[in-house]
């Protein structure tokens, strides 16, 4: 068997192709979707994914506003331009790149978001209704991954679906929309972690895994059983002296042999990454939408 590759890339194209679509559709009745971004510090991670968030905006139509802060800024401050940006009617989702360098200040600042424009989805209100099966901006990784399985034909209606990781942004959120009563859920769910005992015990008996742990090639072929699908959210550097740059990105599953074994695979790159920042535009469009729907 040689797994089909679920092409994280053309999936993302083809739904930023019809965003840019309804985005001009929305302009042109006078309501542009925008998204306003806080940047806090020089950390080169955090700057290359907000210069990545803001290409895609101008891509697809989609104002973006950066505000860039000074690491040492102090919360009061954040807590302003994130004031300054719910009141803004030209923005209509807001983003605050994570990591703050003062991460214990993340959850006020998170809150202060106003849900309808919470586009990340990490508000606890966004959460709590999400989990309800209540209208809310869906985080945008788990969000991405159920329609990147949708779109390349693999429901996960019935199916058992093994999650391995528990983060707040990647694990739980996605268990949690598996399981719900809508289009993109209805599977079976596990949920396992680093106190799960022998995670290969349950990985063997799913139809589809998601990993999202962030160790490389954790999960091994023989972690699999044959035929399943396999989704590999992680994205991790290792050393290699043949590149460049002096590394390579490899994903939580061991790729090469599982492309004997299973039925489909995500690669990385190029799997779930671009289905993150599109999910963002996704959600953008939608609260500006809402705008106009009062
Ligand atoms: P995280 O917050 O570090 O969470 C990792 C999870 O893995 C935790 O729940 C942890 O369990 C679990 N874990 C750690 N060691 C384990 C082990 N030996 N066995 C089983 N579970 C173990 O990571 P994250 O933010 O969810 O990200 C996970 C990976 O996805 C990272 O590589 C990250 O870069 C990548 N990622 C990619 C995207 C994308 O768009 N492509 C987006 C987000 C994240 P405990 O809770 O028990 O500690």
């Amino acid at each position: 068997m040689t797994a089909t590759i679920l092409d994280g890339k053309a999936v993302a194209a083809e739904m930023r192709a019809e965003i840019k679509e309804h985005t001009a559709e929305l302009t042109a009745k006078g309501v542009r979707p925008g998204l306003g971004v806080i940047l806090v510090g020089d950390d080169p991670a955090s700057r290359s994914y907000v210069t990545a968030k803001e290409k895609a905006c101008e891509e697809a139509g989609i104002l973006s506003r950066e505000i860039r802060m000074d690491a040492d800024s102090s919360k009061e401050a954040i807590l302003a331009e994130v004031d300054n940006l719910n009141a803004a009617d030209d923005i209509h989702g807001i983003l605050v790149q994570l990591p703050l360098p003062d991460s214990s200040i993340e959850e006020e600042v998170i809150n202060r978001i106003l849900p309808e424009k919470d586009v990340d989805g990490f508000h606890p209100i966004s959460i709590g209704n999400m989990m309800l099966g209540l209208p809310a901006f869906l985080p945008c990784t788990p969000h991405g991954i159920l329609h990147l399985l949708k779109r390349s034909g693999y429901d996960v209606a019935g199916k058992h679906v093994v999650v391995v990781g528990r983060s707040n942004i990647v694990g739980r959120p996605l268990a949690n929309l598996l399981t719900l009563k809508s289009d993109l859920g209805n599977a079976t769910v596990t949920l396992c972690h680093s106190r799960t005992p022998d995670i290969g015990t349950y990985t063997k008996q799913a139809d589809i895994v998601i990993a999202a742990v962030g160790i490389p090639e954790m999960i091994t072929a023989d972690m699999i059983a044959e035929g399943a699908v396999i989704v590999d959210v992680g994205v991790n550097r290792v050393e290699d002296a043949s590149k460049k740059r002096g590394y390579r990105l490899v994903g939580d599953c061991e790729y090469e042999p599982m492309l004997e074994k299973a039925e489909a695979i995500t690669p990385v790159p190029g799997g779930v990454g671009p289905m993150t920042i599109t999910m963002l535009l996704y959600n953008t469009l939608e609260s500006a939408r809402r705008t106009l729907e009062g």
